[in-house]
């Protein structure tokens, strides 16, 4: 019997994020941030910030160099290719506004750059009065979706490397190592916008070693996005889309089961893979909307399958006692493993594109628990009595 069965798995999946978000979520900043994000292989904002570092907190910048928007070029940085989403764009020029015209200055701190101070009252009263004025659950949702990605944008620039999403300080990139995924084969990053920029995030990864066209990212509820991220799924069919998610109301089939004897490998159509990052409680969410939008689009139900052999893969994810589960790109790792010993894609070489990521991982890893061993806090694992509600 496999660990990898229904409710299990999905449980299983999420525990990394769990104890990790524990694991990162006292974290203090040290130091006041560089002025650019820029680092070996990463593209740097437009930023000219160039405010003393002891004089301003992450993500606040003195007025007269600081930013008035956020450029294409810096937000496709942090690991896409689509448009910078128009409503993105206008939280974050409307913040910007918001802050030149009030006393207080924009800043940002904490896990996953929440703003603080009296900016984030004065800013909070104005966000929560138009989340109020809407009516209507998908304008809600955009909205919601929208302002958690722009305080994030904020919060990060000049702070984390675009690339890896780590502090600069703790840049992981060279010693991440590419790899080409084979090329009938793509994976969707379907994350929560909580999940964006978070440092402790595996879903990055992948497009890391394999590329963004490889691995793309896809954000819940950002309209541009999933647009997008649909339209591929409709030019390649229902037949080429499996979302790997134990589906409790849908016969969820194993990766054996899925793909060999069938007709998949005969096509040149891409086999896209759906991979669901965000927490416990919000992937459910976030599964919804996915199988509502294929019902919409197809009429039937989204393809679901779930891994056999996961615990093969997890344990080899064991750096340190806080890691020993699995995360988003164990099962894209759990995924190719168990593809590449399906006869028909036996020669693709997917042991060795699993093993490029596999290895990112222990880069991330070791560069996570490099940072939290020099700010002197412990890496041992905390007891989780709540691996459903971080
Ligand atoms: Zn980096």
């Amino acid at each position: 019997m496999s660990m990898f069965t229904s409710a299990t798995s999905f449980r299983v999946f999420n525990i990394l994020k769990c104890s990790n978000y524990t694991f990162l979520r006292t974290t203090t900043y040290m130091a006041a941030p560089p002025t650019t994000t820029a680092c070996p292989g990463a593209v740097s904002i437009n930023s000219s910030a160039d405010a003393s570092p002891s004089s301003r907190d992450r993500g606040s910048y003195i007025n007269e160099a600081k930013p008035t928007t956020i450029t294409l070029q810096e937000w496709q940085a942090w690991g896409t290719d689509s448009p910078l989403p128009t409503q993105v764009a206008e939280i974050v020029e409307e913040m910007i506004l918001t802050e030149s015209e009030s006393d207080a200055q924009m800043k940002f701190g904490g896990l996953g750059g929440k703003l603080k101070g009296d900016f984030k009252t004065h800013e909070d009263k104005k966000h929560r009065a138009k989340y109020r004025a809407l009516d209507d659950s998908e304008q809600k949702l955009h909205f919601f979706s929208a302002r958690q990605i722009a305080c994030r944008l904020l919060g990060s620039r000049g702070y984390l490397c675009q690339r890896c999403w780590l502090p600069i300080e703790d840049c992981m990139c060279l010693n991440v190592v590419p790899c080409s995924l084979w090329n009938r084969m793509r994976f969707w990053l379907y994350m929560h916008p909580k999940d964006f920029l978070r440092q402790n995030n595996t879903g990055k990864l992948l497009w890391q070693v394999f590329g963004i066209n490889a691995a793309t990212l896809c954000l819940y509820g950002i309209a541009e996005h999933e647009e997008i991220m649909w339209k591929e799924f409709m030019d390649s069919g229902r037949k080429n889309v499996w979302c790997l998610y134990p589906n409790k109301n849908a016969p969820t089939k194993s990766v054996e089961d899925s793909f060999h004897g069938s007709e998949t490998n005969t096509t040149d159509k891409t086999m896209n893979f759906i991979l669901i990052d965000g927490t416990w409680s919000n992937s459910a969410a976030m599964f919804r909307r996915l199988k509502e939008r294929a019902d919409l689009v197809w009429g039937d139900d989204l393809p679901c399958i779930s891994l056999t052999t996961g615990a093969s893969a997890m344990h080899k994810l064991r750096p340190q006692p806080s890691w020993d589960r699995t995360c988003t790109a164990a099962a894209a790792i759990g995924l190719l493993d168990e593809l590449h010993v399906v006869t028909e894609f036996k020669s693709l070489g997917l042991d060795k594109q699993a093993e490029a990521l596999e290895n990112s991982v222990d880069v991330l890893l070791a560069s996570l628990t490099g940072r939290r061993l020099r700010m002197g806090r412990s890496i041992t694992r905390r007891q989780r009595h709540h691996n459903d509600i971080c």
